[in-house]
């Protein structure tokens, strides 16, 4: 395999040892299939052996961007929208009720989106905690959920935070 080095930012990649960059190895590996690519991403749906819930699908850049914090140019102008193309038609192909979107990023560095339509009482769930959960109604009805496994963040933390981003941001 050939291997370049591109530039991202500050930061120095190997192109060619990117899994999601050698597309065919990457779709036989995960048993998935493209669906749809336009000129800047790509839509691949799963076609198990193993998948509890059918249409579970990963939308990516074609151009390696490892991070969804580093989305830039044409790729960034046009997320929000192919990401809700996508999730429309698996909703649409699936009969789901809505489509779970996750991004993780600990994994392969390139940035992939989790698609997984879902309906009450399939095999997935809104936790995003490890350990166990404690559920805490809340007056509206939501829950909130909190693991009985780990500290809490101070409240000072959490509102400091909150403060940085907020100067970050304006
Ligand atoms: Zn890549």
């Amino acid at each position: 395999m050939s291997s370049t080095w591109v530039s991202l930012g500050s930061d120095l990649v190997t192109y060619g040892a990117c899994a999601l960059c050698d597309v065919p190895a990457a779709d036989a590996e995960l048993r998935r299939v493209e669906v749809w690519r336009d000129s800047l991403w790509r839509l691949t749906t799963s076609i198990g052996p193993g998948d509890p819930t059918p249409g579970f699908s990963y939308l990516e850049p074609l151009r390696h961007i490892r991070y969804v914090q580093e989305l830039d140019g044409r790729e960034a102008a046009t997320f929000g929208p192919v990401l809700a193309r996508c999730a429309a038609a698996l909703k649409q192909a699936t009969t789901a009720e809505l489509v779970y979107v996750y991004i993780f990023g600990g994994g392969i560095p390139h940035l992939h989106v989790h698609l997984a339509p879902h309906v009450a009482g399939d095999a997935l769930n809104e936790s995003m905690l490890r350990g166990e959960l404690e559920e805490r109604p809340l007056p509206s009805g939501a829950v909130a959920f909190v693991s009985k496994d780990f500290p809490e963040v101070p409240e000072e933390e959490l509102a400091s935070v909150a403060s940085r981003v907020r100067e970050l941001l304006n």
